[in-house]
């Protein structure tokens, strides 16, 4: 038996391709966790972050959210901890890096387009964890693809088994509701888009005449023909395979109208796994240990541009987090204790005495973490599981204002330890360079040396698309390759080599030139 505390924590993530309806999904659970008033609550407050530093000022502009921020809130008993990640593919790394911190996810997926690309690659993240998949097929009230073609295109470019949990009763104009599945219930599609309607109507079977008074006899018909093909080739919800990730429960409706949230929101709460053991590379962390120990996934800077303190958000893993307590920094090899760490319930920020396992905190810092950085109550822990991924653009660093030498030096320094893009230095004349996912991060690295650190740099593209770590058990090999291959090397921040390629194609030349090589495409190979 769990303690309470941990049993009744559910964090977790909702993730899609942008435009999908992640941030409105987000919303309307907050509005039904009651963190929230009326809807439009989450987009405002990310306009008024907007206006309150520079940095956010290219997020309005451009209308995207490169922030990733925590929303706690309590439903029917539970905790729940959304973390929030950004939208633009641009800063899918970010992405990456908030689920290993979540126990499970919600993945949106368009009716109207299907499965995108994002939707893929978000998938595939997921499935390197395990982690937990609900997937929510939203804007049923537009006309989009036929449900059983959506389930097909769904398990094969996802490669999961699905599960539906609820159904839905035409679409488009004639968009009537959905009948829970899971819970025997008809809800019936009234557009509301600001408050929590009740409109469920309880039925015991679909044979049940109630159902007559609000559907065309038709309708009912219909349903009943496909519920009974959906149970047929889907069968029962096996729980235990959804909680290995093999198995996905589907839920359709309709974000914006406010319909079909609540039976995804009291389902996710009865089945969501709740914190469970991690792995470090030392031992198994078990969830109930009595030590404290967490990680940081997250490095939030410039919040206030007054201060230039950083936030680093901090996943609990075992034990109780205290405020004011010393814990130990693993890569620091030091103590440090926090007088102000920040709890995010109910979308604001306020002190937290006591956190528990699921839970994220958010610690001031100035310049002691890095993404990945364990903080234990004196083990040495390293958690895994909070990989780099192979940067697709590559770029050389020119300084371009030589008296601010140390100041640019400081800015990449800082900037990639925050996990904004990769550094590589590269031989010789250990040269810098940049990797990151699109072009966009490259803006906002040049943006925040300009004003956080007074620092100017042009980027040189260079022609590589794809990195590589490169191991082997036999050392003298290693260092024959990277001598050989010296102009194509770099070093990551760990001191790791990296080799650097333009295509695929001369990453598998050289994996066959080079067999006791071995190639990994993300930092996570011990
Ligand atoms: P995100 O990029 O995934 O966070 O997507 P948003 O939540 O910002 O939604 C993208 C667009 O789709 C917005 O214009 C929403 O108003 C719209 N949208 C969200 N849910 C629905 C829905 O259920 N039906 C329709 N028709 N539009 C929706």
């Amino acid at each position: 038996m769990l303690h309470p505390e941990i049993e009744k924590r559910k964090t977790f993530a909702i993730i899609s391709h942008p435009d999908a309806g992640k941030t409105t999904l987000t919303e309307k659970f907050l509005l039904f966790g009651g963190a929230i008033n009326t809807a439009g609550a989450v987009k405002r407050n990310k306009a008024n972050q907007s206006n309150t530093s520079d940095f956010m000022e290219i997020e309005r502009q451009r209308g995207i959210s490169v922030a990733t921020s925590v929303m706690g809130f309590e439903y029917n008993g539970k905790r729940i901890n959304i973390l929030d990640t950004p939208g633009h593919k641009d800063f899918a790394e970010d992405t990456y890096r908030t689920l290993s911190a979540v126990d499970s996810v919600v993945l949106v997926v368009d009716c109207v387009k299907g499965v995108e690309e994002q939707t893929e690659k978000l998938m595939s993240v997921c499935r390197m964890r395990n982690t937990p998949v609900i997937i929510f097929i939203n804007k049923m009230d537009r006309e989009g693809k036929e449900p059983f073609d959506l389930l097909d295109e769904i398990e094969q470019k996802l490669n999961i088994s699905l599960c539906p949990q609820s159904w839905p009763i035409g679409q488009g104009h004639t968009f009537k509701g959905v009948y829970s599945i899971y819970h025997n219930q008809l809800n019936l599609f009234h557009s509301d888009k600001t408050k929590v309607t009740d409109s469920v109507v309880k039925v015991n079977d679909l044979n049940d005449d109630a159902l007559l008074d609000y559907l065309q006899e038709k309708e009912v018909g219909t349903l009943k023909d496909e519920t009974e093909l959906v149970n047929g080739v889907y069968g029962d919800l096996d729980i235990s395979m959804y909680k290995e990730g093999l198995l996905a429960p589907v839920f359709f409706g309709s974000a914006i109208n406010n319909f079909g949230i609540k039976e995804l929101l009291d389902t996710f709460i009865e089945i969501a796994p709740s914190p469970r053991h991690r792995e470090a590379e030392e031992r198994d962390v078990m969830v109930d240990d009595k030590n404290f120990s967490g990680f940081v996934f997250k490095i939030h800077a410039n919040l206030d541009p007054k201060h230039r303190d950083r936030i680093a958000f901090l996943r609990i893993c075992s034990g109780k987090f205290e405020r004011n307590k010393f814990y130990y920094h693993t890569r620091q090899d030091k103590k440090m204790k926090f007088a102000n760490p920040m709890d995010f319930m109910a979308n604001e920020k306020s002190l937290v005495e006591e956190a528990w396992p699921g839970d994220v905190v958010g610690l001031y810092d100035s310049g002691n973490f890095k993404i990945g950085d364990t903080l234990t109550e004196g083990e040495k822990l390293h958690f895994k599981g909070i990989p780099s991924f192979s940067p697709a653009i590559f770029k050389e660093v020119e300084n371009m204002d030589p008296m601010r030498t140390k100041q640019l030096e400081k800015g990449i320094e800082q900037l990639t330890d925050e996990g904004v893009a990769q550094l590589f230095v590269m031989q010789p004349g250990n040269r810098k360079v940049v990797g990151a996912v699109g072009e966009l991060q490259f803006e906002v690295i040049n943006f925040r040396l300009e004003h956080e650190y007074g620092a100017k740099c042009r980027f040189r593209t260079l022609t590589y698309s794809r990195s590589r770590w490169v191991t082997s058990d036999d050392k003298k090999k290693l260092e024959e390759f990277v001598k050989r291959k010296q102009q194509h090397i770099g070093t990551d921040k760990e001191g790791n080599p990296v080799y650097l390629s333009d295509n695929d194609f001369m990453i598998e030349m050289t994996k066959r030139d080079y067999p006791d090589i071995e190639f990994h495409t993300t930092s996570e190979f011990k």
